[in-house]
């Protein structure tokens, strides 16, 4: 484990302890999703053996896990202690009487319901609360070691990108599934640890935005849409950081009714990212993309919002959409990535991880925007 994992860690527990102290929440219950890495740098394993923490607001917090896995934790006494429970105990017990007589509890969004259930059973009359309460609006705000991760993350992708963009990927004669398959080879390739999605979605498929890769066989002249990424640690150890990039590719020349489709498309999502700044809110980023594409007559084109936050999982707060009038503040890390969509006929997409800044953004993707030509 690093140093800087470690100080990042001690930081974050601090700020997740002031937060149950103002929320009221006495403890906090840490199963599967990405509150438990952030915290303590452990990952629990999707399983029907409980992984826990417990982190009362008044006490350290303990680690229950089953036995057998024990020796994958990397300990780390000031942030919690380990409670390794054998086959033949019951691991909700253990957590339930962690618990003791606290009321205010916050569990793990992506918990399973099952160990919830059992933990209600045995603790009858406490208030429940999601985990992300309490760490939503902290885990969204990326510390210095998180941007270097997510930066790390979008460099290697944006490799990947380039070769797409300069056509060293074989398109034309290739089914989507193995194009979406050699996408994956060159993440890992570039030092991701999983590949997490590669849609690739050609000709007609370009209009639906999570196109699932299949055996459509892509010809010359079509519009391609590649959105892909996945997980990259910065040293072994240390949870893994999302990557997440679309860049829109041509076969040969566009027509001018796709090439003016694209050109309002790249206008609207630089607009955005530009103005991704501290103090605006989520939902007027959404609008400097979406007002432009809507002007263009493209309105109904665009189906979902503008994005969404992006750290230890692949979507999380804070999202870029109508409504949402979170304020950006320095560190808050999405993609800006607005679509147009024409059912039938073809559609783009062009995202970008970025940071809000003040005054100005951190674009954290720095691959090519401008409509690629390649096999022509
Ligand atoms: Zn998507
Ligand atoms: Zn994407
Ligand atoms: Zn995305």
């Amino acid at each position: 484990m690093s140093q800087a994992g470690h100080r990042a860690r001690l930081s974050r527990m601090a700020r997740v302890r002031d937060r149950m102290a103002s929320l009221g929440v006495e403890a906090m219950l840490l199963s599967l999703g990405a509150d438990l890495p952030w915290l303590s740098g452990y990952e629990a394993m999707p399983l029907e053996r409980l992984t826990m923490l417990v982190l009362p607001a008044d006490q350290e917090a303990v680690l229950v896990v089953p036995r057998l896995e024990a020796p994958r934790v990397v300990e780390d006494p000031e942030l919690f202690t380990l409670r390794p429970w054998s086959e033949t105990e019951d691991p909700v017990a253990i957590v339930a009487g962690l618990v003791g007589s606290r009321t205010s509890l916050a569990v793990s969004d992506r918990a399973w319901a099952t160990f919830l259930l059992g933990l209600q059973d045995l603790l009858p009359g406490r208030s429940w609360h999601r985990s992300s309460l309490v760490t939503g609006p902290l885990r969204a705000v990326k510390d210095d070691l998180e941007i270097e991760a997510l930066r790390a993350a979008a460099q290697a992708v944006d490799r990947v990108a380039a070769q797409l963009q300069a056509g060293q990927i074989p398109l034309v004669g290739r089914t989507e599934a193995e194009v979406s398959a050699d996408l994956g080879e060159r993440l890992r390739a570039e030092g991701h640890q999983r590949v997490d999605f590669a849609i690739v979605g050609s000709g007609p498929n370009s209009a639906s935005p999570h196109h699932e890769p299949g055996t459509r066989q892509i010809g010359p002249g079509e519009v391609v849409v590649c959105d892909f990424g996945g997980t990259l640690a910065l040293e072994e150890g240390e949870p893994g950081y999302c990557s997440d990039i679309t860049r829109t590719v041509v076969t040969g020349q566009p027509s001018s009714r796709f090439a003016e489709l694209y050109g309002v498309l790249q206008e609207a999502q630089e607009r955005a990212v530009a103005g991704a700044t501290a103090g605006r809110s989520c939902a007027e980023v959404d609008a400097l993309a979406r007002d432009l594409i809507a002007a263009a007559g493209y309105g109904e084109a665009f189906i979902h919002r503008t994005g969404h936050g992006i750290g230890l999982e692949g979507h999380e707060e804070p999202y870029l959409v109508a409504g949402n009038a979170t304020l950006l503040v320095t560190g808050h890390a999405f993609s800006v990535e607005p679509g147009i969509y024409l059912a039938g006929e073809h559609g783009a997409r062009i995202e970008d991880i970025v940071v809000a800044g003040d005054p100005d953004p951190l674009p954290l993707n720095r691959a090519s925007h401008g409509l690629a030509v390649v096999e022509a």
